[in-house]
């Protein structure tokens, strides 16, 4: 009996190995759409930026995405949980598919940006409250990921800055958003 527990638990752990190898090269794969994305003609003509970032990190729950707005009617909870600042697009669904969200200060970075840190690709498609100047904040997977990620003050980054934002974000938009055609 306990001989095919361990066996059985063995399997599992296989099992689970292999799924986790599966899956992380399923998202290197897709990884790559970004990087065609910044090889493409939209990125030929634009600007590379070497910034100095406080680089911090956070999930699509609510325990990252809420806030109190004061108003008339007093104070009030917002919740934004897995919603981006650029419609119609949600923090999981982009995570999915392989494509990592980044809040930014669109003075500084504006949406449709590709951000290389780490080696890692980000688009810039979100913004928050204390995301200001030169600060910020990556989408992570789960919120233990984010919390794992920490507070990273004084990273390099290099960011990709689009001939046409707006045509890029467009762009995601299309390929990723709701009624996209797949
Ligand atoms: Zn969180």
């Amino acid at each position: 009996m306990i001989k095919k527990a361990v066996v059985s638990g063995c399997i599992v752990g296989i099992v689970t190995i292999l799924a986790a190898f599966v899956l992380s090269e399923a998202m290197v794969a897709k990884e790559e759409r970004l990087e065609r994305l910044l090889k493409s003609g939209h990125f030929v003509n634009g600007r590379t930026l070497r910034l100095v970032c406080d680089v911090t990190a956070y999930c699509s729950g609510a325990c990252c995405n809420t806030g109190h707005a004061s108003g008339d009617d007093g104070s009030r909870l917002l919740d934004w949980s897995d919603q981006l600042a650029v419609g119609g697009l949600s923090i999981s669904s982009l995570l999915k598919e392989g494509l990592r969200p980044a809040a930014v200060d669109t003075s500084v970075i504006p949406f449709g940006s590709i951000i290389d840190y780490d080696g890692v690709l980000y688009v810039a498609l979100d913004r928050g409250g204390a995301i200001k100047g030169t600060r910020l904040d990556l989408a992570m997977k789960t919120h233990d990921e984010s919390v794992e990620f920490g507070r990273r003050p004084r990273q390099i980054v290099t960011v990709h800055i689009p001939r046409s934002p707006a045509r890029v974000v467009g762009l995601i938009k299309e390929q990723y958003g709701e009624g996209r055609a797949e």
